[in-house]
């Protein structure tokens, strides 16, 4: 494999029912940055049936091209056709860099063309940079300058890990959603549009989609949330939530929890935050009942002001708190949710 004939930042724009999904602008703004230490362009790969028309919105996150796989075989999200549509672009462009969305289409995805492009995945990454591999000159050991240095918790998230692909192309990364931040929409900017099909033979030996049954949930999406609060087990019992989801009503903000709280059938899974849960970013998370494990810090870390409410000083949830107040969330919330109402 020429490395040297690898060039520029890919990012799996992933579409659904013709809308973009947000992890593709997640991975613009990344990618963005990414390919600026690189000194090259930013490429947006927009798989579907009757997409075309969606490249402009990829251009005013960021991209500078969008290339087009276009063709009624790829209307839904099949592994196939996907995968022969996503190997044949890299084959075809060769890209130095390649990121997808670690999305239940992206998790499916990322692997299967990995192994038909012959290169690695590091999956579930919550951090993406440019530097040098190894990280550190070892003596008799090439350091290789510009490499993705890719990091992800590791064992069971007790450590995080950077993992880098010296030898094969592209490099490839999935990422976490709500993790990288989107670039501001730049209204009107344009990208080159290429059109790319590399043949389609219909139905050969793919799936055959005979019905799609939407899940119907009432669940708000803490991932758009502006403010959470957020409960963990000191709460007690799914009854004593209601402390938190009034205090959630005054503020305009959204209830989530802990896996401790999922796991005591307290609330449901999609209300969880953290390295099994959804990583958030809210401006305003408060922590209330939470002790701060490293799986559940893993998900809340960039909210840009974290307030603790907790009744043992030496919670570990401290360390990452903005403000901190110590003492009994029985007594605090009500007082804290009183004290805004009467503002
Ligand atoms: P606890 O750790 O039990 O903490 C409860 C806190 O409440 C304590 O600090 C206590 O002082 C405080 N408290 C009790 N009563 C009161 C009161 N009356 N007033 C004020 N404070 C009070 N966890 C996650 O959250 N998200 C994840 O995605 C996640 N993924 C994981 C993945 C793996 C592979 C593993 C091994 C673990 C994962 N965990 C995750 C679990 C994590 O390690 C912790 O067990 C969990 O976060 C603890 O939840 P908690 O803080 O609610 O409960």
């Amino acid at each position: 494999m020429a490395l040297e004939e690898y060039k520029g930042v890919f990012i799996f724009a992933q579409q659904v029912d013709n809308e973009i999904s947000n992890i593709a602008f997640e991975l613009l703004g990344k990618g963005k940055d990414l390919a600026a230490d690189l000194g090259t362009e930013v490429t947006a790969v927009l798989v579907g049936s009757g997409v075309k028309g969606l490249a402009d919105q990829l251009a005013e996150y960021g991209a500078d091209r969008v290339i087009v796989v276009d063709d009624p075989e790829l209307k839904e999200y099949r592994t196939e056709p996907y995968t022969h549509a996503i190997a044949s672009v890299i084959d075809k462009f060769k890209p130095d860099v390649f990121l997808i969305g670690a999305t239940a289409i992206g998790r499916d995805l990322g692997p299967r063309v990995c192994a038909r492009v012959h290169t690695g995945l590091t999956a579930d990454c919550t951090s993406l940079d440019i530097g040098d591999f190894p990280l550190v000159a070892i003596p008799g050991r090439e350091q290789k300058h510009n490499q993705l240095l890719m990091t992800r918790p590791a064992f069971g998230g007790n450590t995080i890990a950077t993992i880098a692909c010296p030898d094969f192309r592209p490099q490839m990364a999935t990422v976490r959603p709500g993790v990288m931040q989107k670039k501001e929409k730049v209204a009107g900017a344009k990208a080159v549009v290429e059109e790319f099909n590399p043949g389609f033979t219909p139905n050969a030996n793919y799936v055959e989609i005979l019905e799609i049954v939407k899940e119907v949930s009432d669940v708000v999406d803490i991932q758009d949330a502006k403010i959470l609060v957020s409960g963990g087990r000191g709460v007690g019992s799914a009854e004593n939530f209601k402390l938190l989801e009034d205090l959630a009503a005054a503020i305009g903000g959204e209830v989530s929890c802990s896996r401790a709280v999922v796991d005591s059938g307290w609330k449901p899974k999609e209300l969880q935050v953290g390295q099994t849960g959804k990583t958030v970013r809210p401006h305003v998370y408060f922590a209330i009942g939470i002790s701060g494990a490293i799986q559940h810090v893993a998900g809340m870390e960039e909210s840009d002001i974290i307030i603790a409410i907790n009744k043992d000083e030496t919670a570990p949830i401290f360390d990452v708190a903005d403000y901190g107040v110590v003492g009994d969330l029985n007594k605090i919330v009500p007082l804290l949710t009183k004290q805004i109402l009467a503002a």
